[in-house]
C-alpha cells in the first residue's frame, strides 16, 4: 500500500517520524537507535532526508585551508533500503532538486524502484550555504513542481532521454511540503498556497508541514488550503524542543515563531534537562489538541530529539 492508502486506511491518528542519514564517516547505528526507541509506537512510515553537497574547508596546516565540495550526509537511498530490509517499516526517502541534476534524480528513482521503494517526498531542498538564493544545477530542477513533473513522466514510462520503459508496475506515490507560517521566499501566504495547490493538482497525494509550535497556525493553514480546493491530507510536523538555543536557532533556520507562552517557560529553565521537559510537555499538549481535532497522522522531526519524541509518543499513543 502507498503512504496515501495507508493514511486513508487508518481510523485513528497515526505516527511517523523523520530521520537524517548519518554524517559521512559515521555508522548507521545512530539511525537504528532512533528506530529502536520509537518502533513500538507502530510508525506508519519513516522519512529519510536528503542533503546536497556543501563547500567544506580542510585544514592543510601552515594556516592554510583547502576548499572542497562534499556531501556531508550522503546515503539517503541506502539508508531507506536498509531500514525497510531490517524493520519491514515503510520508508519515504526525500528527493530534492538542490544539488542534483535531473539525470541524477532519475538514477536515484531507478535505484529506489529496484529496491521496492515507491513512496517519496518531493522537495526543492535547502539552498547551498554558500548561496543566498536557491540556484538549481545546470541540468537540474528549479522548483518542487518540476520534480513532480519529472516523477509523473517516469511513472508513465518515459526516461529523460526519451527511452521508453515498461511502466513501473508500482508507480511512485509522493507527498510535498507545506508551510503554515509561509515559506521564507513567498511574498505572502496566498502566493505560497497558489504554488502548493499546483503541486497537489499535479499529483501530490498528501502534504507534510514544516514544524510549528502554535496549533492555531496549522488550523488556519488547513482552512485556507481547503478554501482553495486542496483536499489531500495535511500532515502536521512537530518537533519537541530540547535545547535552550533552539529558541533562536529554530526561528532563524525554519522561519517559524515560538509562541511567547512557550518561550517564557523555556527562558525560566536552568539547564537543557529542564528545557527538554518543557519541550516534551508543550509537544504533548500540541499533539493532544491535534488528535482531538482528528488529524490523520502526527509526524515528528527527531533530529536531536529521539528521547523526547519517545516521551511524547508514550504519553499520546
Ligand atoms: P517549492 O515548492 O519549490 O517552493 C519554494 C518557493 O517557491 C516557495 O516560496 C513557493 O511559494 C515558490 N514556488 C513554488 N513553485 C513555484 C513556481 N513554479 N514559480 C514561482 N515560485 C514558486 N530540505 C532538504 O534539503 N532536504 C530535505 O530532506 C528536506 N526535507 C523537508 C521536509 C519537509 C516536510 C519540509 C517542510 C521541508 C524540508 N526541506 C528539506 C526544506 C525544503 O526543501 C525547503 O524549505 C525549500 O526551501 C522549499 O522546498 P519546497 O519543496 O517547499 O519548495
Amino acid at each position: 500500500m502507498s503512504v496515501a492508502d495507508l493514511i486513508k486506511a487508518e481510523d485513528k491518528t497515526a505516527f511517523s517520524f523523520e530521520l537524517l542519514p548519518p554524517l559521512k564517516g559515521n555508522s548507521i547505528d545512530k539511525v537504528f537507535y532512533t528506530i529502536d526507541q520509537l518502533k513500538e509506537f507502530n510508525p506508519l512510515y519513516i522519512n529519510i532526508t536528503s542533503h546536497r553537497d556543501e563547500m567544506v574547508y580542510k585544514d592543510v596546516k601552515s594556516g592554510l585551508f583547502e576548499r572542497r565540495v562534499a556531501r556531508k550526509r550522503p546515503g539517503t537511498v541506502a539508508v531507506a533500503a536498509s531500514i525497510q530490509h531490517r524493520y519491514g517499516i515503510k520508508v519515504v526517502p526525500h528527493i530534492i532538486c538542490s544539488g542534483f541534476t535531473k539525470s541524477e534524480t532519475e538514477y536515484a528513482l531507478i535505484d529506489l524502484n529496484f529496491l521496492g521503494i515507491h513512496d517519496v517526498l518531493l522537495l526543492r531542498g535547502d539552498n547551498a550555504h554558500r548561496d543566498k538564493y536557491f540556484k538549481p544545477e545546470e541540468e537540474g530542477n528549479n522548483y518542487a513542481i518540476d520534480l513532480v513533473h519529472q516523477v509523473n513522466e517516469l511513472n508513465t514510462g518515459q526516461f529523460l532521454d526519451g527511452t521508453l520503459l515498461d511502466a513501473f508496475e508500482t508507480p511512485f506515490g509522493y507527498g510535498v511540503a507545506g508551510y503554515p507560517e509561509k515559506h521564507e521566499e513567498a511574498p505572502n501566504l496566498d502566493s505560497d498556497l497558489f504554488w502548493l495547490k499546483k503541486k497537489v493538482d499535479a499529483g501530490a497525494e498528501y502534504i507534510v508541514t514544516q514544524m510549528f509550535f502554535d496549533n492555531a497556525k496549522y488550523f488556519d493553514f488547513v482552512d485556507r488550503c481547503r478554501a482553495i480546493g486542496i483536499k489531500v491530507p495535511i500532515i502536521p510536523g512537530l518537533k519537541p524542543i530540547t535545547l535552550m538555543n533552539q529558541l533562536t536557532v529554530l526561528p532563524k533556520i525554519f522561519h517559524v515563531d515560538i509562541p511567547e507562552a512557550f518561550a517564557h517557560e523555556i527562558r525560566k529553565c536552568k539547564d537543557n534537562d529542564e528545557v527538554k521537559q518543557v519541550g516534551v510537555e508543550w509537544c504533548i499538549q500540541q499533539s493532544k489538541e491535534l488528535m482531538d481535532r482528528g488529524v490523520p497522522l502526527l509526524h515528528f522531526y527527531t533530529m536531536m530529539a529521539t528521547n523526547s519524541t519517545r516521551k511524547v509518543a508514550e504519553a499520546i499513543f
